[in-house]
């Protein structure tokens, strides 16, 4: 590309951005179950509207997360397309042995530095999710296994998280086979200082991963931006939230950072007006409007004349 996109200075300028779509798994576990088939249409609307990597499913117990049931099933029956990213989340050995026979791309595990968070999420303590996740990297092989953080930026029962508590739980889960770190705020707690203070201590090279509880999730990617991270997590529509963390609200929705990286002229491979399109097909099977910004608004255009 050339020249500096307008607003961003030089150094931050990014050719390209990677985003992974979250919606199927982050965002569907939130809601009611919905039916494979819909699951499977979803992905693969995603798919054509030029998104590469899709987290699109998680081999976790039906019991506990209903709406996550047939993980396999909604693997088969995607047409999958060369060049696409397929993750999915796994809590344990067995959920990745699983999601290793439907043939992922790539294994998603979770940990929070929150040791409270961690033991309502995954009723294990953080230094016993670090254990399991090395026996995950293990089985993995070569399928590369990214350990998303959560509440890197604060947690709902320890408040405050230190950077640098963050950046070793970090280097601990590298050295364990990880072969990447998102870091999460599940409980939108970030602000673009706090995003600055993480990327400082943990480099660029880690992938985001935001919600928009507080309002905050564009200008904490922006802030990321600048900073020079280069991989983001986010769901079309805006969808998700945390059945563990009280008023988690939905995740930075894909076409609302799409819209913006397309007008910086940094790019995604991605369209979004037919992400729009989805977000819209995404309200029709969840039941209920999407939060999404510029999925309700519509993109903006450069070349519209206002009328009023
Ligand atoms: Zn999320």
């Amino acid at each position: 590309m050339s020249g500096s996109p307008a607003g961003l200075p030089a150094a931050a300028v990014a050719d390209r951005v990677e985003i992974r779509d979250v919606g199927p798994r982050d965002g569907l576990q939130a809601e009611a179950p919905v039916a494979v088939a819909d699951r499977i249409r979803l992905i693969e609307a995603l798919q054509d509207a030029g998104v590469a990597h899709i987290e699109a499913a998680a081999f976790v117990s039906p019991r506990v997360v209903p709406a996550m049931a047939d993980a396999g099933a909604v693997l088969a029956g995607v047409h999958r397309r060369p060049g696409v990213t397929y993750a999915a989340l796994v809590p344990n050995e067995r959920g990745a042995e699983l999601a290793l026979a439907s043939g992922v791309d790539e294994l998603t595990v979770t940990i929070s530095v929150s040791e409270t968070y961690n033991r309502r999420n995954v009723k294990m303590g953080t230094a016993e999710s670090e254990a399991v996740i090395g026996s995950v990297c293990a089985l993995a092989g070569s399928v590369p296994v990214d350990a998303v953080v959560s509440c890197a930026f604060g947690s709902p029962y320890e408040g405050d998280i230190a950077p640098a508590e963050v950046a070793a739980l970090a280097e601990r889960l590298l050295g364990s086979g990880c072969a990447r770190i998102t870091c999460a705020d599940t409980t939108g707690m970030a602000t673009p200082r706090r995003i600055a203070e993480l990327v400082d201590v943990t480099s660029a090279d880690i992938g985001l991963h935001l919600h928009d509880t507080r309002g905050t999730a564009l200008v904490n990617a922006y802030a990321g931006l600048e900073r020079g991270v280069r991989r983001f997590d986010t769901a079309v529509g805006g969808l998700g939230g945390s059945p563990f963390a009280a008023g988690a609200a939905g995740n930075l929705a894909t076409e609302d950072l799409v819209a913006l990286l397309d007008d910086l002229g940094v790019h995604t491979g991605i369209d979004v007006d037919a992400l729009v399109g989805v977000a819209a097909m995404v309200a029709e099977v969840v039941g209920h409007p999407v939060p999404g910004r510029v999925a309700t608004a519509g993109p903006r255009t450069r070349l519209a004349a206002p009328d009023g």
